[in-house]
């Protein structure tokens, strides 16, 4: 075999800060742009003698999430302390869960371009942040903003089903859409709201018992970005090539064990920041000031029942009951308000294309132009479906629905019916009426029409147009095409 071959063995362990008001263990705020130190309390400061007292409402959030990943919700889950040293620590301990998490097991479905992959999950747990150091520019000092200390993190954990960094990018972004669908996290990467540390190694075929070997894992810390896990991935893989290549007897996970490596966005590079990382140098113990979470089943059961329709699911269901195009299907499930949205709009005017294309183009554009979203919307899903229903039925015609009806929807709030009948906007349909205008264009156009009669078939169009533009837009456009072609043809 020869270092090519060796197939990339790659775990990845996912942070994400929960959508909670409060932190894990105290009442201080999560808050992104409060003032450096300002959101701390003798609790998440780690002062001596205080309780931490956990966040219900992170705990229904870890749960949701694990119960999305098919995770077993444990019936006994307790916390414990993790040790280590470190400014932005203040406790010098992190509050975590070690061997007793509150999730275990589970799966997650990614699209890469070989296909569906499913990538397996070791465990779902809860802990807490730890807070922020800056480091001053050429300074020779740092400086640590507490605010973040105990914000509620919920860590997943994945076997190490992932082999390439397609799949490693695929999978963190799958786990961000899922975790925003669900109202679980924002993951916004620039607030640091998610964080990756894949650890990478590659196997090296197996040795004279038929035991796997594999070069030391890797682990890359605190990547903000699904970029930068794609590269830091890539670079890894090379190296771990490179370093076996040149001591192919060494350079192995038996030998050298785990190693702690960070990542510089700048040169591209990962580097050695800590070796031979072991569990036991955490000196994890049972956090005697906590009570272990031992969730009731029934309540479990309950919160089994409020997990909707995953985003995958739905978007293959978009595809087959409503005949979306794969691209529009992906657009319309990218998070649950606009899926919500776009079926209940879909049911309600009972053309799903139509309301499709209204969503994906003006709808959409909407949104864009002023900046807001979804939710904010003043034209709801009921009124967007009437004004399909006033079009398919011939009210109006799609342009005055585009270009005048819908942005005074938007505008005023008023419904489309309300808005046609007000501003008299109804199609003319009445055949008397617009034969009269059909007479009037042809007599104005006498050429166009000559043209037409003496074999021009583009005239007819431009007559189409003249006419449409002399009922303002209103005239029923099959109607006026009946009455061209009789007048013309005759
Ligand atoms: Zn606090
Ligand atoms: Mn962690």
């Amino acid at each position: 075999m020869s270092p090519a071959d060796f197939v990339p063995t790659i775990g990845l362990e996912v942070h994400m800060h929960l959508a909670t008001r409060t932190k894990m263990f105290c009442a201080c705020k999560v808050e992104y742009d409060a003032r450096p130190n300002s959101r701390v309390c003798p609790v998440c400061l780690g002062m001596p003698g205080v309780l931490p007292v956990m966040n219900e409402k992170a705990v229904e959030l870890a749960v949701r999430m694990a119960l999305a990943l098919g995770s077993q919700i444990s019936d006994y889950a307790k916390w414990d302390r993790k040790h280590y040293y470190y400014p932005d620590l203040p406790k010098n301990y992190q509050i975590s869960q070690y061997d007793q998490p509150l999730g275990v097991g589970g799966k997650l479905d990614i699209e890469t371009s070989q296909g569906t992959r499913t990538i397996r999950i070791i465990r779902v747990h809860l802990e807490e942040d730890a807070g922020k150091l800056m480091h001053a520019e050429g300074g020779n000092y740092s400086i640590v903003d507490l605010n973040r200390t105990g914000t509620p993190l919920l860590e997943v954990v994945s076997e190490p089903d992932v082999h390439t960094a397609e799949e490693a990018r695929a999978y963190g972004e799958a786990l961000r859409q899922l975790a925003v669908y669900l109202g679980v996290s924002g993951c916004n990467m620039q607030l640091g709201q998610m964080r990756f540390e894949p650890n990478i190694s590659l196997c090296l075929g197996t040795d004279d018992q038929g035991k796997p070997r594999y070069t030391p894992i890797s682990e890359i810390k605190n990547l903000n970005s699904f970029r930068s896990v794609e590269r830091a991935v890539l670079f890894e893989i090379a190296r771990h090539r490179q370093e076996v290549q040149a001591d192919p007897r060494g350079y192995t996970l038996e030998k050298l064990g785990k190693e702690t490596r960070g990542w510089d966005d700048d040169a591209g590079t990962t580097f050695l920041q800590r070796s031979k990382e072991e569990a036991h140098d955490y000196r994890y113990l049972p956090d005697p000031d906590l009570v272990p979470f031992v969730p009731d089943r029934k309540w479990v059961e309950e919160m089994r029942a409020t997990v909707p329709e995953l985003p995958e699911k739905r978007r293959r269901r978009f595809i087959a009951d409503y005949g979306l195009p794969e691209y529009d299907a992906g657009v319309l499930t990218v998070d649950r308000t606009t899926a919500d949205y776009y079926e209940e709009a879909a049911r309600a005017s009972g053309d799903p294309k139509a309301a499709s294309n209204w969503m994906m183009g003006d709808l959409l554009r909407a949104l864009n132009e002023r900046k807001i979203g979804l939710a904010e919307f003043p034209v709801k899903p009921a009124a967007l479906a009437e004004l399909i229903a006033l079009t398919k039925q011939g009210t109006i015609n799609r342009n005055t629905a585009a270009e005048t009806v819908f942005p005074k929807m938007i505008e005023t709030g008023k419904s489309p019916a309300q808005i046609v009948k007000e501003d008299g906007l109804a199609q003319v349909a009445d055949t008397g009426a617009l034969e009269a205008i059909v007479d009037q264009v042809l007599a104005a156009n006498a050429k166009i029409a000559a043209d037409y009669r003496g074999g021009k078939k583009a005239a007819f169009g431009r007559l189409m147009g003249e006419t449409m533009k002399a009922s303002g837009g209103k005239a029923n456009p099959q109607i006026v095409k009946d009455l061209l072609t009789k007048k013309l043809g005759g």
